[in-house]
């Protein structure tokens, strides 16, 4: 009888342990018998279009010596090939002798592309390409509206996530790799991981902890804290969230993991009504995954068709504000300092998200799209399904999203979120002098009060470049192409 060998594609799943593609590859082979080999492709098709200090390479580059070891440690190892993955995984599945190729399911309409394009590869040589649920908790068609369709309102999907789940809990269960590991292979030859410089990346730290092991360290940190987060979340200054959304990107933590720890906590009544809110914040990532899965056109397009008819600034005025907005140089602290933070860092916290994308398309009138797209170059943690989702929400195109009429107003938002101006003055260091009530409206001030200060508008700090009650009517008669439809 043929032995037939197989492999496992890690993508955006770096861990070695509940993995499902893992998994079954394991449980699929002959004991003793049938060799299963791991592989990570740095593609050239992804690749190519990323800066060269892209810092979310040194985050893989991190997390592949993590998940190498962490194979290691159960007798595989990991293969690092560096190409275009649709022709490395099939020349890898010819050189080893593999029938099947294990991957669990990206839901990307790019990812989904490039999988059927390597099926189709696989499928001429005689082999094929088997794909698993692993991302999400519940994908595709598995949480319908009562008429059998895809949820498009948010609340309705929760109930009906959380009801199948309680009737299937068994979904929660980790996948025992280590319990099939004799199947996995040592490497075919001598393997190293190739350095960041070698695939023409600069090398250097990670931008936070990476691996396994620093998504567990960031984990066990925020459960010390989590009954809090229903309250703290809000506040950029109290840094109150996990950090976990990298490794929810790249798979370095388990969202089977995250998920029944929560729920041990609400059962337990241990994590108060913060670990309630944060088992929501992981249903808002399978609701708009289940979105981009079901819907792909939204990764162009809004998702409320009628909303495209909307028509943003264009022209040298726009460009400037778009860059201004880019640089953090708006002139409204809070968005300013948000702005900081993202290029500084990769993260934003989420309510920052918020108002800086509202700030982009209600106050400037630029095309979300925009957005969007700068938040992909810069986020750690970009993920398209919920990069897209965040932004039509703040767009008011998507599902379930903010009201077109309702625009936050910076001046408030910050007031209310940065009350003391704690995060301004981490981030706009110019305006640290300011005090909680100075700090959010430089311009109200009298300028000789600001100089007091260190302060000159259009020199140490910007004035502001629109006024946001005129952005304000300008966004409303903008939206008003939409009126009838929502
Ligand atoms: P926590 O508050 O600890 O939440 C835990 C996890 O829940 C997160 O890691 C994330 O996986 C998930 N989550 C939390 N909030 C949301 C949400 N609103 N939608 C979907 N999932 C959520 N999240 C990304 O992971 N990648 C993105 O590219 C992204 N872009 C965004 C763009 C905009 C305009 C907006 C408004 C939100 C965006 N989010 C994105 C959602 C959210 O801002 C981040 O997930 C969160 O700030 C990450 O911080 P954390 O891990 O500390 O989150």
């Amino acid at each position: 009888m043929k032995i037939s060998n197989s492999l496992v594609w890690f993508r955006r799943d770096l861990r070695a342990f509940d993995h499902a593609a893992l998994y079954e590859a394991l449980a699929g082979a002959r004991a003793g018998a049938a060799h299963v080999y791991c592989a990570f492709i740095y593609d050239t098709d992804i690749l190519d279009a990323l800066p060269r200090d892209d810092a979310r390479l040194r985050f893989i580059h991190a997390s592949l010596a993590s998940l190498d070891a962490g194979l290691r440690r159960l007798g595989g190892c990991l293969i690092v090939r560096h190409g275009r993955a649709v022709e490395a995984i099939p020349a890898l599945a010819s050189e080893l002798d593999v029938e099947t190729v294990h991957v669990n399911t990206d839901y990307e309409p790019s990812a989904v592309e490039r999988d059927a394009l390597v099926a189709e590869q696989l499928a001429r040589q005689g082999k094929s390409l088997l794909s698993h649920k692993d991302q999400v908790i519940f994908e595709k068609d598995e949480v319908l509206t009562l008429a059998g369709q895809p949820f498009s309102v948010f609340t309705p999907y929760k109930n009906a996530w959380l009801k199948r789940l309680a009737a299937r809990p068994e979904t929660l269960a980790a996948y025992p790799v280590d319990s099939l590991a004799h199947a996995l292979a040592p490497a075919p030859g001598p393997s190293a991981l190739p350095p960041l410089a070698a695939i023409g990346f600069e090398d250097g730290a990670p931008p936070l902890p990476a691996g396994m092991e620093g998504a567990e360290q960031l984990f066990e940190a925020f459960l010390e804290d989590i009954a809090d987060y229903g309250r703290a979340r809000d506040f950029p200054a109290e840094d109150a969230t996990s950090r976990l959304s990298a490794h929810l990107r790249f798979g370095t933590t388990s969202i089977r993991h995250l998920v029944r720890t929560a729920r041990q906590l609400i059962d337990a009544g241990a994590g108060g009504a913060g670990a309630t809110t944060w088992l929501s914040e992981l249903i808002w990532r399978d609701f708009y995954a289940m979105i981009l899965d079901r819907h792909p056109r939204v990764a162009t397009r809004a998702f409320k068709p009628a909303f495209d008819a909307v028509r943003w600034e264009e022209g040298p005025e726009a460009e400037e504000l778009f860059a201004a907005w880019c640089e953090g140089r708006t002139g409204y602290p809070l968005v300013d300092a948000a702005m900081a933070q993202l290029n500084r860092t990769g993260f934003m916290h989420n309510r920052l998200r918020m108002v800086t994308a509202s700030f982009l398309v209600k106050d400037l009138g630029i095309d979300w799209r925009r957005g969007e797209r700068y938040f992909a170059l810069k986020l750690n943690d970009y993920d398209l399904a919920s990069n897209n989702g965040g932004w039509q929400w703040a767009a008011s195109t998507g599902c379930d999203a903010q009201p077109w009429f309702r625009i936050f107003n910076p001046v408030t938002q910050s007031q209310k979120f940065d009350a003391k101006g704690e995060f301004i003055r981490r981030w706009v260091p110019q305006l640290a002098r300011l005090d909680a009530k100075e700090i959010h409206a430089p311009w109200a001030l009298a300028p000789e009060k600001l100089a007091e200060k260190g302060v000159v508008l259009g020199e140490s700090y910007p004035w502001p470049v629109v006024d946001h009650d005129k952005a304000r009517k300008r966004t409303l008669e903008r939206f008003g192409v939409v009126k009838k439809e929502s």
